[in-house]
């Protein structure tokens, strides 16, 4: 009797248990979808699905919004959020640490000179319209390690394909990696989508057909005007192009006010909807990945800031946008067939004229200034120089034949440069390399963030973090990003598709986890230096 008692509830549990286990291991393999499309909005903050959500349509941001795993507080842990880091990181789950693209473009001590994140003067541009000759072009040559799409083309014998898109050439280039099938970039001057010798020696037809057709001639003749969100509203008209007699549309003046409209958004869009059709994405055996990064929020972003009445059109018109892309997806692959994950390289920080105005920091940071106080401290301190090679807003590289001839320990010029940058009132900290390298870093997560962002290989001798709202740039109306401060790092993530649970998630999470959740629920492996986290709160 006493024995039935105890073994009856046993067995139902163990029969539970085995069969828990059963559907657990059942769901731990979710199919793979046809196809995935990453989203990348280029300067796009947290705070604008918030905010601007009771003007958005219902199939735009609100199809991920309402139906995806959406992520509350996802931030960069680095503090270089500039566009090329920050793709790179989104693609490799990786900081700039390991992947190596410290910045757009870094001084290269061995040429003594910039080099661009993506340069490779090996390649050419397809197509290019820019000129006589052979335009040079680029290549993820700079990009160590592998990307989720480097992996996905491996793990599938490479028959997955791989489609980057943006108007920005870096943007696309690291998105998609390594093995991508091909990167297309936005030529401003002549206004076509043109992609590296890199891919591929000609472009396709589709490609061709798009350009043939010139999509900027759609928008000759109009306004950039707000959409009208309230009843009464006019709408506030921001640009609008003025034509000389006689001039033809579309030129490459007209092509130069279009570039800095959210229209652009519109021919990106469709140029994503062409390479669907024109690659057949979604449509083999095989997972296929399409990343597109929209780049002209970035543009709005810079010259008007986050406050702005012309962000808040951009992002309206971003959600219209979406929901046209989106509705071609579902005719075209079917979005039961989809997965979508949305993120952004990074946010940006208010305007200067803001931040003085309501007295939140500095507003204006100089960096020439930063320069000139450690040339003139080092004099001073350790001798006649120059002692600065090359500088700007995040490193200084020191002049090492100065410091060799005048026999100073490279940690010791370091150092007086270091303090002579902290001195200045725009600059939060700074951090020398040799702290880098001998682990002697302060313990806070601000020479964290500055440790994510060094590679030893690339960055200068001295790492400086701007103030919190000391921004970059001379106007008082523009704006920028590239620090360590929430402004900057705080960006949506957000996974849709029939592997993930609906929800709001407000535990702390980062961009790089992306490609890792990705990676994870595709089952394959990890991209070579991802330190991203599968976000398994959200894996169905
Ligand atoms: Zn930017």
């Amino acid at each position: 009797m006493v024995s039935r008692k105890v073994v009856g509830p046993c067995l139902v549990a163990i029969v539970l248990l085995v069969g828990r286990l059963g559907t657990l291991s059942h769901a731990a393999f979710p199919e793979r979808p046809k196809l995935i499309v990453l989203i990348v909005i280029d300067q796009f903050r947290y705070d604008y699905l918030t905010r601007f959500r009771p003007h958005f349509t219902a199939k735009g941001f609100n199809l991920l919004l309402d139906g995806g795993a959406v992520f509350t507080d996802c931030r960069y842990d680095y503090a270089s959020t500039i566009t090329g880091p920050g793709h790179a990181s989104l693609a490799t789950g990786a900081y700039p640490n390991q992947h190596g693209i410290i910045d757009n473009e870094w001084y290269d001590r061995t040429q003594h000179r910039a080099v661009y994140c993506v340069e490779d003067l090996s390649t050419h541009t397809v197509a290019s319209q820019n000129g006589p000759g052979p335009t040079p072009a680029f290549s993820p040559r700079n990009l160590i390690g592998s990307t989720l799409g480097d992996e996905l083309r491996a793990a599938t014998d490479f028959r997955s394909k791989v489609i980057a898109i943006s108007l920005k050439d870096r943007a696309a280039i690291l998105l998609g990696g390594h093995t991508a099938t091909a990167a297309y970039w936005y030529e401003a001057g002549s206004g076509r989508f043109v992609t590296s010798t890199y891919y591929e020696s000609a472009l396709p037809p589709w490609v061709e057909t798009f350009n043939q057709r010139a999509p900027a001639r759609d928008f000759c003749g109009q306004v950039w005007k707000a959409l009208p969100v309230r009843p009464g509203d006019t709408g506030t008209v921001f640009s609008e192009f003025h034509p000389s007699p006689g001039e033809p549309c579309p030129d490459p003046r007209f092509l130069g006010w279009l570039n800095d409209t959210p229209f652009m958004n519109e021919i990106e869009l469709a140029f994503a909807s062409e390479a669907v059709r024109g690659e057949h994405l979604g449509q083999g055996e095989d997972t296929d990945l399409l990343a597109v990064s929209l780049s002209v929020n970035d543009y709005v972003g810079h010259a008007s800031g986050p406050y702005s009445e012309q962000v808040s059109d951009t992002t309206l018109r971003t959600d219209r946008d979406l929901a046209k892309f989106f509705a071609d997806l579902d005719k075209q692959v079917g979005l039961d067939h989809v997965w979508i994950a949305l993120s952004a390289d990074h946010g940006v920080a208010p305007n200067p004229a803001f931040i003085q105005e309501h007295h939140l920091g500095l507003g204006n940071a100089q960096p020439g200034a930063i320069r000139g106080g450690v040339e003139k401290a080092m004099s001073e301190s350790l001798g006649p120089g120059p002692w600065v090679e090359d500088a700007d807003e995040l490193y200084v590289y020191l002049n090492r034949d100065t410091v060799k001839k005048r026999r100073i320990p490279e940690a010791r010029a370091e150092e007086v440069a270091a303090q002579a940058a902290a001195a200045q009132p725009d600059v939060a900290a700074a951090f020398t390399r040799t702290q880098f390298l001998t682990g002697t870093l302060p313990n806070s997560p601000l020479a964290r963030k500055a440790a994510n962002s060094f590679n030893p290989k690339r960055s200068g001798d001295v790492f400086i973090v701007l103030a919190p709202y000391a921004v970059p740039v001379v106007a008082a109306t523009g704006t920028s990003h590239g620090s360590p401060w929430n402004y900057d790092t705080q960006v949506p993530l957000v996974l849709w598709g029939d592997a993930f649970k609906a929800g709001v998630y407000a535990k702390p999470c980062q961009p790089i986890d992306l490609a890792a959740t990705l990676a994870a629920v595709l089952g394959i492996t990890q991209s070579s230096e991802s330190e991203g986290r599968p976000l398994t709160d959200a894996i169905r």
